[in-house]
C-alpha cells in the first residue's frame, strides 16, 4: 500500500486526483501506476485500469490468477468489474470513497454470490494516510479558487475562458482545467493571485518556462505544451499579472516591467524549477532573458521568438507603439483580416471592458524607456549583458520571424544577434524561422526548439 501511495502521490503532481495502485503476485512487484485520466483523455484510466493493464502486459495473460492489487482509495464500479473479469485473487484498498465506492461503500459488487468468481476484498488499509492525501488535494484545489480579489484589481469572469473552450472546436485543447494553477502568496505578488499552467512530470529532466507576448496569455503555448508533454518534459506558462487569468490592478501605475520579473523569479524560486528552458515571445522573452542572472544554476538555456534584450546605452525605440496594433484588434468587435475567429475570440477573453485594459494601457511602463528616466532598469539591462556575454553554459536558440510583424522590427532593432552569432561557437543559434512571431507559435517551431535542446 506504501507503494500504492507513492503512485498517488506521483498522480497529485501530475495534476491527477491522487489514487495510485500497484499489482503484486508471489510478493513481487508487477505493475504499479496512478489515475491518469486528464492527461489522457481518457474515463476509464483509473489507477486500477492503468495497472491492469500493465500486470497482463508483463504477465502475458488477461488473466492475473494469484494476484492481489493494492489501492488507496476504494474502486469504482468500473474498476472493481475490471477486477472480477481479471480474476484477481485478493484486492486491498486503502480510503472508503462513500460517493462511488463499489466495494461496500455505495454498492459491494465483491459479495455477488451469483458470480462464479469470487476475489477476496480488504478495506481500511493505511486508510487515513489514503484519505489525507486526497483531502489535502482537493483542499489545495478549492483554495486557489477561493483566494479572495484585493480590492484595487479585476479578475476576467471565468465564463469568458470556458466560452472560448466551446469555440475553438477542433483545435488541440489546452492542457486540462487542473494543470490550471494559481498562486497569491508569493511576495511580490502582496495578495494578487496569478495563474499558470503547470503540466508534466515535476521532476522532468527539463522545464520549459514558457512567457507570453505583451497583450497575449499563456493561451498562446497551446500548440506548444502538447509537444514538450510527449517528450516527456514539464511546461510552466504563467499569465502574467494583468493579463490572462491572472488578476489585473486597474490602476496603471501598478504595473512595471522589473516588477514582473520580479513575480517570475520568485515563481521559479517556489516550484523550484531546475533545467530550465525559457522560452518567450517578444516581451515575454525580453522579461526570460532578464531571470537567468539570478539563479543562473536553475537554467539551461533559452530560446526566443523574436525576442532580444535592448540596450540600455543605445537610444531605445518605444517598444509599446509595436503593440498598438495587437490593442486595436484587442478593442475590435469581430476579428481582422487575417486572423481567424478563435484567435481572436482568444486574444479578447482576458480584456472583456476597460477595467480589465490597464496593462494594456500601461505599456509604456511595462518596457525600458529610453533616457534616465529608469536607472534601476538600465543597470539591469546592462548587468543582463554582462551575463549573457560570459554565459558559456547553456544553449540558445533565437529565432525571427519574417519580419511581418511591428513588434518583431522593435526587438530585432536592439536583439543582441550579432553578439549571438558571434558566440555560436558556444551553442548559441540564431536564424530566421517563418512563423516565430505569430500570436499562437505553431506545433512545428516547438518541434524545432524541442529537436535543438536534444
Ligand atoms: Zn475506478
Amino acid at each position: 500500500m506504501r507503494q500504492a501511495l507513492l503512485a498517488a502521490r506521483a498522480a497529485a503532481a501530475r495534476g491527477e486526483v491522487p489514487v495510485g495502485a500497484v499489482l503484486v503476485r508471489d510478493g513481487q512487484l508487477i505493475a504499479s501506476g496512478g489515475n491518469a485520466p486528464i492527461a489522457g483523455n481518457d474515463p476509464t484510466a483509473h489507477a486500477e485500469i492503468e495497472v491492469l493493464r500493465q500486470a497482463a502486459r508483463a504477465l502475458g495473460n488477461y488473466r492475473l490468477e494469484g494476484c492481489t492489487l493494492y489501492v488507496t482509495l476504494e474502486p469504482c464500479a468500473m474498476c472493481a468489474g475490471a477486477m472480477l473479469n481479471a480474476r484477481l485473487a485478493r484486492v486491498v484498498f486503502g480510503a472508503r470513497d462513500p460517493k462511488t465506492g463499489a466495494a461496500g461503500s455505495v454498492l459491494d459488487l465483491f459479495a455477488q454470490p451469483a458470480l462464479n468468481h469470487q476475489t477476496a476484498l480488504a478495506g481500511g488499509v493505511l486508510a487515513d494516510a489514503c484519505g489525507a492525501l486526497l483531502q489535502a488535494f482537493f483542499k489545495a484545489r478549492r483554495g486557489g479558487k477561493a483566494s479572495p480579489l484585493r480590492q484595487d484589481a479585476v479578475r476576467a469572469p471565468e465564463g469568458a475562458f470556458a466560452a472560448l473552450a466551446d469555440r475553438e472546436g477542433a483545435l488541440p485543447s489546452l492542457p486540462p482545467a487542473p494543470a490550471s494553477r494559481f498562486v497569491s502568496d508569493l511576495p511580490t505578488l502582496a495578495g494578487l493571485r496569478l495563474h499558470y499552467l503547470d503540466a508534466g512530470a515535476a521532476r522532468a529532466p527539463r522545464t520549459w518556462l514558457c512567457l507570453h507576448d505583451f497583450a497575449l496569455w499563456s493561451h498562446q503555448w497551446r500548440h506548444w505544451v502538447p509537444v514538450f508533454l510527449a517528450a516527456g518534459d514539464r511546461v510552466i506558462a504563467p499569465d502574467l499579472i494583468g493579463f490572462g487569468r491572472s488578476d489585473k490592478p486597474k490602476k496603471e501605475a501598478a504595473h512595471h516591467w522589473l516588477w514582473h520579473r520580479r513575480v517570475l523569479l520568485e515563481l521559479a524560486q517556489r516550484l523550484d524549477l531546475q533545467g530550465v528552458i525559457v522560452a518567450g515571445q517578444g516581451w515575454g522573452g525580453m522579461l526570460g532573458l532578464l531571470l537567468p542572472m539570478a539563479a543562473p544554476a536553475r537554467y539551461q538555456g533559452c530560446v526566443m521568438l523574436d525576442a532580444g534584450l535592448p540596450h540600455a546605452d543605445d537610444a531605445l525605440p518605444d517598444f509599446s507603439d509595436a503593440y498598438a496594433t495587437r490593442v486595436r484588434q484587442i478593442a475590435r468587435a469581430a476579428a481582422p483580416v487575417g486572423m481567424d475567429c478563435a484567435t481572436h475570440a482568444a486574444l479578447q477573453a482576458p480584456f472583456p471592458d476597460a477595467g480589465h485594459q490597464a496593462a494594456l494601457r500601461a505599456r509604456q511602463r511595462l518596457f525600458p524607456q529610453a533616457g534616465d528616466g529608469d536607472p534601476q532598469g538600465a543597470a539591469l539591462l546592462r548587468q543582463a549583458h554582462a551575463f549573457w556575454r560570459a554565459q558559456r553554459r547553456g544553449r540558445s536558440l533565437w529565432l525571427a520571424s519574417g519580419g511581418n510583424a511591428a513588434a518583431a522590427r522593435a526587438f530585432k532593432a536592439t536583439a543582441q544577434a550579432p553578439e549571438l552569432l558571434a558566440a555560436s561557437a558556444s551553442g548559441w543559434l540564431a536564424e530566421s524561422q517563418e512563423g516565430a512571431g505569430a500570436l499562437l507559435p505553431d506545433a512545428a517551431l516547438a518541434a524545432r526548439a524541442l529537436r535543438f535542446f536534444t
